[in-house]
């Protein structure tokens, strides 16, 4: 098997690492591989901190496995190597009635690191996580051995992989049950919530499916927590959606494209644009689901210096205070870029290690700097304070003893994760910097 030197970098282009990269086309060579080395997994590196970083070790590369192993479109059964991506299986299932139940942000995940994160979508108050669609895992052992995982068959280790960080093994494949999907088209209805209380009554009160908030990290006084509620339905259309061809941002941008004037403007008129009344429209699944695919390496759009993302969820019982406190902070530094999120969590996760709690979830980017860092270091200290957590796969900045207090099932992983890998082959940048496979 050919290995070459590869640098990894988050998606915030923040944290990097040289690695030694293997790109695997069929199992059998995934399997040669780890007679030779076996080392962490990586998808599309969409995790913006260190997830998928192993710095001056070896790492695979399983985009390449991206096959589709079976179908059965009377129970809506995907059976497809890890290396599919979210998108690839909207595109070629859809047109036959199903799609992924649950789908993040962005349709280039891959199912390896949809399942190794447990992601959530903008439906989780009602579908849960991703894992809780998982049906059964083909997982490359460290001594090179296949287990079948169920939630009844090596019961621990299927837990303790999704969620997993990718430290129990290499998933090669997996079968999720996927939802009906009625056509390529959904119904989006948009308001305006005029401040925080009245914007989380109004997640609360949401029976839409899918139900996700703009928020503007640059609005303060009256106006704290504003921003734009989206209920969607898929609809019953049989119109082909129309698509809009992928953008390239083709350098770095200049510090100023995102200096606070700039956002407070951009993110007025963002509000604005939506009539007092709210509005309906019919728009792609792509586009609703993924908007910021449109524009590939969008965060180029942060230079070079590159961006931190804040992403915590918090119980409902400290939700209100806590946002209110954090939009003010977030506010008063006027660092916030205009990509920011609130949304309404449920219970549902599938893992010890698995994000989503019953509360809110905020989530919002900062350019790269030192009064960056100090902010977000703050909103995580919040987060711990308020018994919320840090997500995983957008964290640069939390501490190994803030990660400990939010995840109070993390010994119960670490035993499963020690008996997997016992020699720690598959630790990353992250478990390492959160000290997560480190005993009390
Ligand atoms: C624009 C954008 C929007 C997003 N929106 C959301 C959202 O709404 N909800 C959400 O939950 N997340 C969201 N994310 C985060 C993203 O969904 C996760 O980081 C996801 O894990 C990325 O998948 P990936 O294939 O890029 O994995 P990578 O980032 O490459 O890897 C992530 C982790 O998975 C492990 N891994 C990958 N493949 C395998 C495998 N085959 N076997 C074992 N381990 C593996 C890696 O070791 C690593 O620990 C978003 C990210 C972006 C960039």
């Amino acid at each position: 098997m050919r290995w070459k030197t590869a640098e990894l970098t988050g998606w915030g282009r923040v944290l990097s690492g040289a690695v030694t990269l293997a790109r695997p086309e069929r199992p059998s060579a995934l399997a040669a591989i780890f007679t030779e080395t076996p080392a962490p997994a990586i998808g599309a590196q969409r995790s913006y901190g260190d997830a998928a970083i192993n710095s001056d070790g070896a790492a695979i590369d399983m985009n390449r496995l991206d096959r589709f192993i079976g179908f059965d479109p009377e129970t809506g059964v995907l059976n497809a190597e890890s290396g599919v991506s979210i998108t690839a299986m909207l595109d070629t299932f859809a047109p036959k009635g199903w799609m992924p139940a649950v789908m993040p942000g962005t349709g280039f995940a891959t199912l390896g690191g949809c399942i190794a994160h447990d992601v959530h979508g903008k439906n989780h108050h009602g579908a849960g996580t991703f894992g809780q669609h998982v049906l059964s895992i083909e997982l490359l052992c460290v001594d090179g051995s296949l287990k079948t995982l169920t939630p009844a068959r090596n019961k621990d280790l299927f837990a303790a992989t999704i969620g997993g960080l990718g430290q129990t093994g290499v998933i090669l494949s997996a079968k999720i049950q996927m939802t009906p999907c009625s056509s390529r088209l959904i119904q989006v209805d948009e308001r305006r919530a005029a401040n925080l209380a009245e914007f989380m009554q109004m997640l609360k009160s949401s029976t839409a499916t899918y139900c996700v908030g703009w928020i503007d990290g640059t609005a303060n006084g009256q106006s704290l927590g504003r921003g734009i509620l989206e209920e969607a339905e898929l609809t019953k259309s049989n119109m082909a959606p129309k698509l809009r061809k992928p953008r390239k941002v083709p350098f770095n941008a200049p510090k100023f494209a995102l200096s606070p004037p700039t956002v407070r403007l951009f993110n007025t008129l963002y509000f604005n644009r939506i009539p007092t009344n709210g509005r309906g429209v019919l728009r792609s699944l792509g586009d609703f689901f993924f908007p910021l695919d449109k524009i590939h390496d969008w965060n180029k759009l942060y230079g070079k210096r590159g961006f931190h993302q804040f992403q915590c969820v918090l119980p409902d019982a400290t939700a209100e205070q806590t946002l209110r406190e954090m939009l003010r902070l977030i506010a008063d530094a006027g660092l916030a870029s205009p990509l920011a999120v609130l949304k309404r969590t449920g219970a549902g996760r599938a893992g010890p290690l698995s994000f989503p709690m019953e509360g809110f979830t905020l989530a919002l980017d900062f350019p790269n700097s030192d009064k960056s860092r100090a902010l977000v270091k703050q909103l995580n200290k919040m987060t711990a304070q308020a018994g919320g957590r840090i997500y995983f796969a957008k964290d640069s900045l939390a501490t190994a003893t803030q990660i400990k207090d939010m995840y109070p099932e993390l010994a119960d992983w670490q035993k499963t994760v020690a008996a997997a890998d016992p020699e720690g082959h598959f630790k990353t940048d992250l478990v390492r910097r959160l000290k997560l496979r480190e005993t009390a």
